[in-house]
């Protein structure tokens, strides 16, 4: 993937997290306080008009960690930003990213928000859904598949991750002050996380 792929992942997904901001303020509203959709609906919105022109991939991804973290409120705008700046570190100066490349960005992305935000999987957080799409990602890589096939398989785990979320019990951020109430919903940063990497899928499939 060059820069421009990820330029237009960062404008695509912004277009999905509009499109769905709706539902992810309402999955907010039932264990949080309602404005998961419309924090990551600035932040994205934000990234996309502030996308740098003539710079490495890893630079694409700095600009937009910073865009977001400027304007994404709540928990989860520190936690993407902290992911899209590392997963740029992580690329570095390449010019374009290969499939391995693109899965040690993932990794990194990881383990940014968990060094950021302390969760574990099992927690009901975004870490639910991206610790598997991580997971998945490497097992494809394994297995020989190319770029586009491991994304899939990382963007098919984190719905999957989010699904799972219905079922756990919150124990980080708004919704671990529900406690046991938290049971029976879907984590919104989760379902957020799911989205972003269905967008990856979507570009990365285009070539
Ligand atoms: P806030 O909770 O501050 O209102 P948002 O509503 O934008 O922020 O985001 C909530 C989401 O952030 C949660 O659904 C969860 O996925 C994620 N989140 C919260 N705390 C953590 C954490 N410590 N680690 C990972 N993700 C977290
Ligand atoms: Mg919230």
């Amino acid at each position: 993937m060059n820069a421009a792929a990820f330029a237009a992942w960062i404008r695509h997904t912004a277009e999905l997290v509009s499109a769905d901001a709706g539902r992810l303020t309402r999955l907010d509203a039932a264990i949080g306080d309602g404005d998961h959709g419309h924090n990551l609906d600035r932040g994205f919105r934000a990234a996309a008009e502030a996308l740098p022109d003539g710079v490495p991939p890893g630079k694409v991804l700095m600009a937009a960690g910073r865009s977001i973290v400027s304007r994404t409120g709540g928990a989860s705008g520190p936690l993407y930003g902290t992911a899209l700046r590392r997963a740029g570190k992580a690329v570095g100066d390449a010019g374009d990213v290969g499939a391995a490349g693109l899965g040690a960005a993932l990794r990194a992305a990881l383990d940014g928000v968990q060094e950021l935000g302390k969760a574990a999987e099992g927690d009901k957080t975004m870490v639910d859904a991206l610790a598997p799409a991580v997971a998945a990602y490497e097992a494809a890589l394994a297995d020989g598949s190319g770029l586009a096939d491991c994304v899939r398989a990382a963007a098919d785990a984190a719905a999957k991750g989010a699904d799972d979320t219905v079922l756990m019990q919150a124990r980080k951020g708004r919704a671990s002050y529900l406690g046991p109430r938290s049971v029976g919903h879907m984590d919104p940063g989760a379902a957020s996380t799911a989205l972003v990497l269905r967008g990856l899928a979507d570009v990365a499939g285009e070539g």
